[in-house]
């Protein structure tokens, strides 16, 4: 018998695990075997762990609602078994992922740490083996009660931990690759890992629940000064699209242009659903404070307050797919569900 924190390590590819591949010179998905070759640190944790991987790992441009739904059912199906979560994952669509599983994994009282790195983990200078390491010891760590730390999906991405749901990528390049402007970090790994015990996340409810039905059928439209709205008439088609997610300029503004005005009501009036976030990193969508936004509020348009494109996407999907009335989908884009919107 043994009192070492169990995890299981949810393997789903990225450049984390990746090698070059000699003939094509590309960076292609490889098994965990040679991520466990490259750590043998991990041996020495006072943890044990154990791993399901995709097959085959993927780069994470390939991620979906489908992968998402097994991801979500992977630790659902395993939950009561392991004290946390752990998953490998590539960076360039981490923060959707992260977002999705917030909302498609409720009342969670155990972590779902995402992580990868910007170099394979085969690489000299790679940021994997440190993000690996330490987004493990966050996942097993517990307070003197024996609960765990974070009881949330969760972004490690060198020496930060952030709420999954709040963070972005905004890095190709750096290490530093991920950012949460709008809500502090839920630790900080130097010496010792600081945890921002105030700032996580710890729902009423301790029962886990899971959704996966997730309804893609949403649209993202980013205006620009000069933007035609005859150009985007057809994504207004409330046949095709359910839900719409305007990203507008500064506290929630856009151009009073007739024609794009049109769109949006007449859309609201079929049954569409409208939701206004900011193109700006950080602060949030005042509607009705500019005059360029008080239109909004008359026709509807819901404001996503502080919410990055990735929650706001990610919850759109989880209430179009759990919830029937309209007025519920409304209500709740309105309000925070795990911690997503100030
Ligand atoms: N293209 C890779 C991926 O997202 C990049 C990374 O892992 O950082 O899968």
């Amino acid at each position: 018998m043994t009192n070492k924190p169990k995890l299981l390590i949810i393997y789903t590819g990225g450049t984390i695990g990746m090698i070059n591949d000699p003939k094509t010179g590309h960076l292609i998905s490889f098994d965990f075997d040679h991520i466990y070759q490259q750590v043998p640190e991990l041996e020495r944790l006072q943890v044990s762990l154990e791993t399901i991987s995709f097959h085959p790992p993927i780069d994470s441009s390939e991620m979906n609602p489908v992968f998402w739904t097994d991801i979500a059912q992977k630790v659902y199906d395993n939950y009561a078994n392991y004290d946390g979560f752990v998953i490998l994952h590539g960076s360039d669509t981490m923060a959707y992922t992260a977002s999705a599983l917030s909302f498609m994994l409720q009342d969670l009282s155990k972590p779902v740490i995402l992580t990868g790195s910007q170099l394979p983990i085969g690489t000299i200078r790679t940021d994997g083996k440190e993000n690996l390491i330490t987004a493990i010891e966050i996942a097993a760590s517990k307070n003197e009660k024996g609960e765990s730390r974070i009881q949330e999906v969760a972004v490690y991405f060198e020496f930060s931990l952030f709420r999954g749901n709040r963070c972005s990528k905004i890095s190709a390049n750096q290490f530093e690759a991920f950012s949460s402007p709008n809500y502090p970090k839920l630790a900080e790994a130097g010496i010792e890992i600081n945890f921002n015990t105030e700032k996580a996340f710890k729902s009423e409810s301790k029962e886990l629940k899971l959704f996966t039905n997730l309804n893609n059928h949403v649209a993202l439209l980013k205006i620009f000064p000069g933007f035609s709205a005859n150009v985007y008439k057809n994504l207004f088609d409330i046949n095709e699209v359910k839900g719409i997610i305007i990203e507008t300029f500064g506290a929630g503004n856009a151009p009073s242009n007739d024609e794009f005005r049109q769109l949006i009501s007449n859309y609201i009036h079929n049954g569409g659903i409208i939701l206004n976030i900011t193109q700006c990193n950080s602060g949030s969508v005042q509607q009705g404070k500019y005059e360029t936004s008080s239109f909004f509020d008359k026709v509807g348009v819901i404001s996503g307050k502080d919410m990055t494109t990735e929650a706001a996407l990610a919850k759109m999907m989880y209430l179009l797919g759990s919830q029937d009335s309209r007025e519920e989908i409304q209500k709740q884009l309105a309000i925070s569900i795990c911690g997503e919107m100030s």
